[in-house]
C-alpha cells in the first residue's frame, strides 16, 4: 500500500498556509538588499525595549521547562480583563487556539462557517479535522455579511469564526450588527471571535465581545501578542471563553505550548502601556497616510480598522513589487488578483511602498 493511500483523505485535500515572504528569502532569491516587508502585519516599531530586557533577564533559565499553566500571565490577564483565571487558554500564537477549537469540536461531516475572504487559517483548521469549510462571501463593501452567515448555519455547524476587524480587508463589524448576529446563532454552536486586530479598531461602536463570553456559553474571544505588542516571533496568543469551553481546550493542548521567554515577554509587554499607545498612534497616522496617498493616486483603498490596508492596484503587482524590493501580501488566493494587502510600516516604508506601487503601475504620472 502506497503511503498516499494511508494518509487521512482530508489531509490530502489540505493546502498549507502561505505565509508572507521573509525578507531573507527575497534577498537570497533576487540578490538584492535593503528590501522591506509589509506582508505579515508585524509591528514596524519592533517590540518594547522593556520586553527585550525582560527576555535577556530570563535567558539564563531556558534550560527549565516553562510553567505549563502560564500561572503569572494567566493571573495578570484575568485581572486586567475581569475574568476568572479558568476562562483563559494560552497558545503558541492565537493560531494554536484556532487549531485547539478544531481539535475539540470538529469531526468529519461537521461544518465551520466563516466569512470569505477572511483569515486563511479558518478553512485550514477545519479541513485538518476532516470538517467542511463553509465560506460566506463578504458583502459589496467587503464587510462580513452577518445575515448570510447566520443563514449558512445548519444542523451540522459546530463552529463559526468571526474575524473583527477582518483580515485581509481591514473592515470591521459594529456592536449593533454583531449583537443581532449573536441573537441568531443557535445555542450549542461555538462562536469564535478573532480579535487579533481589535486594538487597532478606531470605531466607537466596536463590539464588546467579552461581554458575550459572560452571557453566552460557547463563545470565545481570541487575542494575540503578535500584532500590537510586536511579539510575532515569540508565538503567544490566548482565548477567553466560559470555564467549560476553556477546560476542553486546556485538555487538548500540548503541556508546554507557551515557551518560557514568550510568557516573560507577554507579561513585560502588558506593563509597557506607552509602547502600545505609541504603536496605535503611529499606526493610525500610517494608515491615514497610505489611505489618502493611494486614493490621491487613483487607487481604491478599503477603509481599515486594522494595521494594514487592502489596495486595488488594478493589475497583479505582487511580483513586480518584489522586484522593487517591496514584499506585500498577494490576494490572488482570495479571489482578488488585482489587490494586495499592505501592512502599515514606518513612515519611510509607507512612502517607499507608495512610490513602488506607482512605479510598477505607472500611476500618478
Ligand atoms: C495574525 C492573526 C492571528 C494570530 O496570529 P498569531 O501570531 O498566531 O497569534 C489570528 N487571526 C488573525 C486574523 C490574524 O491575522
Amino acid at each position: 500500500m502506497k503511503l498516499r493511500e494511508r494518509v487521512n483523505p482530508h489531509i490530502l485535500e489540505l493546502d498549507a498556509y502561505q505565509p508572507g515572504k521573509p525578507i531573507e528569502e527575497l534577498e537570497r532569491e533576487l540578490g538584492i538588499s535593503d528590501s522591506i516587508k509589509l506582508a505579515s502585519n508585524e509591528n514596524p516599531n519592533g517590540a518594547s525595549k522593556q520586553v527585550v530586557e525582560a527576555i535577556r533577564g530570563a535567558a539564563n533559565e531556558i534550560h527549565r521547562y516553562p510553567d505549563g499553566a502560564c500561572f503569572a500571565l494567566r493571573a495578570r490577564l484575568a485581572g486586567d480583563l475581569g475574568v476568572e483565571a479558568s476562562q483563559l487558554v494560552f497558545g503558541c500564537g492565537a493560531d494554536e487556539i484556532l487549531e485547539l477549537l478544531a481539535k475539540v469540536l470538529l469531526a468529519p461531516g461537521d461544518e465551520v462557517v466563516f466569512a470569505w475572504p477572511s483569515f486563511a487559517m479558518y478553512p485550514i483548521v477545519a479541513r485538518g479535522m476532516g470538517a467542511l469549510p463553509v465560506p460566506v462571501p463578504l458583502d459589496a463593501k467587503l464587510c462580513h455579511d452577518l445575515d448570510a452567515m447566520a443563514d449558512a448555519i445548519s444542523d451540522a455547524t459546530k463552529l463559526v469564526f468571526v474575524c473583527n476587524p477582518n483580515n485581509p480587508t481591514g473592515t470591521s463589524i459594529g456592536a449593533e450588527a454583531f449583537g443581532a448576529f449573536m441573537q441568531r446563532v443557535p445555542e450549542g454552536v461555538v462562536v469564535a471571535i478573532d480579535e487579533a486586530y481589535g486594538p487597532f479598531a478606531a470605531r466607537e461602536d466596536f463590539p464588546d465581545a467579552l461581554a458575550f463570553v459572560a452571557r453566552r456559553p460557547g463563545t470565545i474571544v481570541m487575542r494575540t501578542f503578535s500584532k500590537v505588542f510586536g511579539l510575532a516571533g515569540l508565538r503567544v496568543g490566548f482565548g477567553v471563553a466560559d470555564t467549560e469551553l476553556a477546560g476542553y481546550l486546556e485538555r487538548a493542548r500540548h503541556p508546554f505550548n507557551v515557551n518560557r521567554l514568550a510568557e516573560v515577554a507577554a507579561l513585560a509587554a502588558l506593563d509597557d502601556r506607552d509602547f502600545v499607545e505609541m504603536t496605535l498612534r503611529e499606526n493610525a497616522a500610517g494608515r491615514d497616510f497610505l489611505t489618502c496617498e493611494l486614493r490621491a493616486k487613483g487607487f481604491e483603498v478599503w477603509p481599515s480598522d486594522a494595521n494594514f490596508v487592502l489596495v486595488r492596484a488594478g493589475v497583479d503587482v505582487y511580483d513586480p513589487l518584489l522586484a522593487e524590493g517591496v514584499i506585500v501580501r498577494p490576494m490572488a488566493g482570495f479571489g482578488l488578483p488585482d489587490c494586495v494587502r499592505v501592512s502599515v510600516g514606518t513612515a519611510r516604508e509607507n512612502r517607499r511602498f507608495v512610490e513602488a506601487l506607482c512605479t510598477v503601475t505607472g500611476a500618478g504620472r
